[in-house]
């Protein structure tokens, strides 16, 4: 409600402009008729209630004499406005050039400002800096048309281009770079750097969360340690191709973890209690904007709805207000996946968990000879084409649990509770279950175990009876002290 607020009265739009809004869809359901209908029974119910609210927050400001800041851009904009702005300024309002910083989240109503006050005083230009592949802020309202179209939107520009970027190295350079100019509607640059790498320094790291963050740490404390090992063997002073994190002292070393929400750093402090030489910080992608650690881990790069790129479609209410979006799939993850890679000065490492790679670790992964990979020791038992046999839609994710191997579903536990256990056989495959029997994925394996008569879930296993020596098939579900667990045993055949 306040984003749309916000967004509502930065919009220039009335409350009757509202009533004639046509709320489209999520893009997934495009052209679904019910779909349709309901988004605009759900529109004509929230605009009901957006009348009562901006009508109380509209008479609380003004019972408080006061403004909110939408109200200050929208009379500045007034004010430059009227015809006799510029002989009422007259001797007080001389500006040569008007700057704005972090130009790219400018918001249309914020450039008319910016440009009519450039209009009233003769002799004015406009000095802004901003870079279009780092625009994040769209859900506020930011339009980077108004920075990849700054000339058919400002008139005659020059372009000063800042190339030279003095954090990373040329190795982080070449991946980052190729990465957001995918998107043909982001702008050609070709950077340089101030530091070289003769080593990839973009690591992927498919594996469980809980190993692929330790395998970061030691390869950044083995960093740290050759970094230190080399300063002190070249000349002191003269190693002028030394990057930013080396030659420094452990304890000024810092690592940052970026999550694409939050939720991804709830295990930072356990991580800081473990690596205490180092400091340790953590963001959320959006926070991380302006920041900088030596070595940045970005965690959770999952096809996940809390994935990166996220899946949560925005709202198509709020959607109504933004303005509208290059049509290049996940163009705005892509720009945040840019500002979380760019934020490390030696190694960005991106943890994604094995089967649930997204797509921008997969988009990573044909960078071959400049991503250094970490490749799960499970990953060999993963099989892309294998589907959950219980939803049909995740793919099954080895994991090595304490009692053995075992296959979960990758949608996680909260959608399909899929638990598989591996073949007793080849020790690798799962075992999937058919009308009569529990069979071996495996092409290589024909292990297979009928399906318990009694249960219909358990497998019938051959176990031997301790005092008689003889052997006799007991559901695999029975447990010795559980008299609710599956009882049944049946005599071996034959
Ligand atoms: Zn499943
Ligand atoms: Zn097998
Ligand atoms: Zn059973």
């Amino acid at each position: 409600m306040s984003s749309f607020l916000s967004l509502f009265k930065a919009s220039n739009l009335s409350l009757a402009d509202l009533e004639l809004i046509k709320v489209t869809p999520a893009s997934d359901n495009k052209g679904d008729k019910t779909s349709a209908l309901y988004n605009q029974v759900r529109w004509k119910a929230f605009l009901h209630l957006f009348r009562w609210v901006i009508t109380q927050y509209e008479a609380h400001l003004s019972s408080l004499k006061t403004l909110d800041f939408s109200d200050m851009i929208s009379q500045g904009i007034e004010m430059t406005q009227a015809s006799d702005f510029h002989q009422q300024t007259q001797g007080r309002f001389r500006f040569k050039y008007i700057m704005v910083d972090e130009f790219q989240d400018i918001s249309a109503e914020r450039a008319k400002l910016v440009t009519q006050l450039r209009d009233s005083s003769p002799g004015c230009a406009l000095f802004c800096v901003g870079d279009d592949w780092q625009a994040i802020y769209r859900f506020t309202g930011s339009d980077l048309r108004l920075t990849t179209e700054f000339k058919r939107v400002f008139g005659e520009t020059r372009v000063v281009t800042l190339d030279k970027t003095f954090r990373f190295n040329d190795r982080i350079e070449k991946v980052a770079s190729s990465f957001i100019q995918a998107n043909p509607a982001q702008l050609k640059k070709t950077l340089t750097t101030h530091t070289v790498s003769d080593n990839p320094e973009v690591c992927l790291l498919i594996n469980s969360k809980e190993t692929g963050l330790a395998q970061a740490f030691n390869s950044i404390v083995e960093a740290i340690s050759s970094n230190a090992e080399a300063s002190s063997k070249s000349t002191a002073g003269l190693d002028s191709d030394s990057g930013p994190g080396k030659g420094k002292a452990v304890g000024s070393t810092s690592v940052m973890l970026i999550g694409r929400f939050k939720s991804s750093l709830k295990d930072l402090s356990v991580w800081q209690k473990r690596y205490s030489q180092l400091q340790i910080s953590g963001f959320s992608a959006h926070g991380s904007k302006g920041k900088q650690a030596d070595f940045v881990i970005v965690l959770d790069v999952n096809d996940d709805k809390y994935g990166f790129p996220s899946k949560i479609a925005s709202d198509p209410i709020l959607e109504a207000l933004l303005p509208k979006l290059d049509d290049y799939a996940y163009t705005e993850e892509r720009r945040l996946f840019y500002v979380a890679l760019s934020r490390a000065k030696q190694t960005v490492f991106v943890q994604a968990e094995l089967g649930k790679e997204s797509v921008f670790v997969k988009e990573l992964l044909k960078f071959a000879a400049d991503v250094r990979c970490y490749l799960s020791d499970l990953a060999p038992l993963y099989i892309e084409s294998l589907f959950c046999p219980e939803c049909k839609e995740g793919k099954l994710i080895p994991i090595e649990g304490r009692y053995g191997l075992y296959y979960t579903c990758s949608l996680g536990k909260h959608y399909c509770d899929t638990k598989l256990d591996a073949c007793t056989s080849c020790k690798s495959a799962p075992m999937l279950r058919n009308d009569t029997h529990h069979v071996c994925a495996s092409e290589k394996c024909d292990h297979q175990l009928p399906v318990c008569p009694e249960c219909i879930s358990g497998k019938l296993i051959k176990r031997i009876n301790s005092k008689s020596g003889k052997e006799f098939l007991a559901c695999s579900l029975h447990r010795m002290k559980d008299a609710n667990s599956c009882q049944y045993t049946s005599r071996l055949a034959g």
